[in-house]
């Protein structure tokens, strides 16, 4: 797939084409995601959480003997190395289900955090949490966003963690640390230095779970759904939590800064997550119409205009969403994430929507059995609904692209 690059300089061209080795890897993580994980989705649905770890567990040391575990990671921790386009093609392949993340060991926030300690980790913290979480031995969280303060701007974060000799001691109140429940560390942000500028004042610090002080008051109930593990969003009070100076993650005040590091890349993998959900819900739709028989002659949904328009208009929305980012990835690849941050804004608000977009069509044309839980489509309703929030909200996007536009236009 090639294309013209609209936002170099100088015309360049574009090619998403993959190696014959992304290739086959793609191929074979398609076949083993409907053989393996999809079937899976019912425990997750109706069964029983413990039967549905084991199924886990089970597939994602097949993915290990496969030589597909985590290929996000870094290289020398057993990692593919892949470039941004390769890795939002694998993201999109396993996003097909809620569960693939997980088994091939790329879920977030660990992936995130992997990100994170393997940029500013020093050696004794990635022997204690870097390692064992990149094997998969333990899980993380990351634990910025409180009740009390607007997440969408970080620099009002109120948790606080003060020098006392040795230690840190870290008091406040987050919430949505996701995957916290059986998580080994958390990755906190806290204000260190309350005077400095607004960006320079809090640090990132690793607490672990079992730290006195460390308090997980409840799993937060989302649409319905408390959730347990991998699968929930913790209510975290710190309460005079203290953990020696030495778990810094960076440089003091750099919390921001590494917050930022953070979120780019990961929007991609996100993006990608999403076109995988978006695809299935489409094809999802795409069989329904064409089974579904709504007339006495033998007419089916998809003899209706209507439906033939719905089915037009998801195909090039979804078709635009993939090249976009596609797009963003490759400029990422090409000139880094910082050069990259109007194509991410961009496609963060855009595939979020065709996302959503696809699932609320699919579940239209499903009729009441799109409401049930007898099909994944209600799942990705009421847990996907969010995407238009985390990782920055569709109107904070829109509102720092639009501003980045406007500037650049006023100085031609
Ligand atoms: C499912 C889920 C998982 C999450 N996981 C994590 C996690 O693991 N760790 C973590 O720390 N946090 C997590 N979060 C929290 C997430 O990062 C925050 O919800 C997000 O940053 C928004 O912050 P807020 O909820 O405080 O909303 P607010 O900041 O109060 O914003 C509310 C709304 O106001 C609007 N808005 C905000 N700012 C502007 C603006 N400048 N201009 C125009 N409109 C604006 C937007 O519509 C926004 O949705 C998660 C959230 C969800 C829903």
């Amino acid at each position: 797939m090639a294309g013209v690059c609209r936002s170099e300089t100088r015309v360049v061209a574009m090619d998403f084409g993959v190696s014959d080795e992304m290739a086959t890897m793609l191929a074979m993580i398609g076949e083993f995601m409907v053989r393996e994980v999809i079937p899976l989705e019912g425990e997750m649905l109706h069964g029983d959480p413990a039967l549905l770890a084991e199924g886990v567990h089970a597939a994602q040391a097949k993915v290990k003997q496969m030589g597909l575990w985590a290929p996000n990671h870094p290289v020398e921790f057993g990692g593919l190395g892949l470039s941004m386009v390769d890795h939002g093609l694998f993201a999109e392949a396993v996003g097909r289900s809620p569960l693939g993340m997980l088994v091939f060991g790329t879920q977030a926030p660990d992936a995130g955090n992997v990100e994170i300690l393997h940029q500013y980790a020093t050696d004794e913290q990635r022997e204690r949490f870097l390692r064992p979480l990149v094997a998969g031995e333990i899980r993380s969280c990351f634990s910025m966003t409180e009740p009390e303060t607007a997440g969408s701007n970080p620099v009002l974060i109120a948790t606080t963690a003060v020098v006392d000799g040795e230690d840190y001691v870290i008091n406040g109140q987050k919430w949505f640390t996701s995957s916290a429940d059986g998580a080994a560390f958390a990755i906190v942000m806290a204000v260190t230095d309350p005077d400095a500028p607004p960006h320079q004042r809090t640090s990132m610090i690793i607490v672990p779970t079992d730290t006195p002080g460390f308090n997980l008051v409840r799993n937060v109930s989302v649409m319905g759904h408390v959730g347990t593990g991998h699968d929930s969003h913790a209510e975290v009070i710190y309460q005079s939590c203290r953990v020696p100076r030495t778990n810094l993650l960076g440089p003091e005040g750099g919390g921001f800064m590494i917050a930022q590091d953070r979120l780019g890349p990961g929007r991609i993998h996100h993006c990608m997550r999403w076109l995988g959900i978006a695809n299935r819900a489409f094809e999802m739709m795409c069989s329904r119409a064409n089974a579904r028989v709504v007339d006495v002659d033998g007419g089916t949904l998809a003899d209706r205009q209507v439906i033939q328009h719905w089915a037009a208009e998801l195909d090039a929305e979804i078709r635009g969403a993939r090249l976009q980012t596609l797009h963003a990835a490759w400029m990422i690849d090409r000139h880094g994430a910082r050069a990259a941050r109007n194509e991410i804004s961009a496609i963060k608000f855009t595939v979020a929507n065709t996302m959503l977009r696809a699932v609320d069509t699919a579940i239209q044309v499903h009729g009441a059995l799109g409401v049930t839980d007898d099909t994944i489509l209600s799942y990705w309703y009421r847990h996907e609904r969010a995407a238009r929030i985390y990782d920055g909200a569709d109107e904070v996007h829109k509102t720092s692209l639009g501003r980045r536009i406007l500037r650049s236009h006023a100085q031609l």
